[in-house]
């Protein structure tokens, strides 16, 4: 990508979602360093409430990696399909 093209991308996000690419690029800088690996994935949440009518919820977005040999997990947000 050019960075044309990124900083068109980037100009029509909204905070929220800004908030979170900056989020992920920090993750990826962070995590590219230690040599590791970073996956996203996506998961639906059972809150447990019985009285809920609506579980699954989701989907909520973890980044996952290995560090030092222990897997980790962050939690992103609700909303990545667009980043991602
Ligand atoms: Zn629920």
């Amino acid at each position: 990508m050019v960075d044309k093209e990124i900083i068109e991308a980037i100009a029509e996000l909204s905070e929220s979602e800004l908030k979170r690419l900056k989020l992920l690029i920090d993750n990826k800088l962070n995590l590219d360093i230690n040599n590791s690996k970073i996956s996203y994935r996506s998961k639906d949440i059972k809150c447990g409430r019985e009285s809920c009518n609506s579980c699954p919820h989701g989907p909520y977005w973890y980044a996952e990696w290995t560090e030092n040999g222990k897997r980790k997990t962050k939690y992103l947000g609700k909303i990545l399909n667009e980043i991602v």
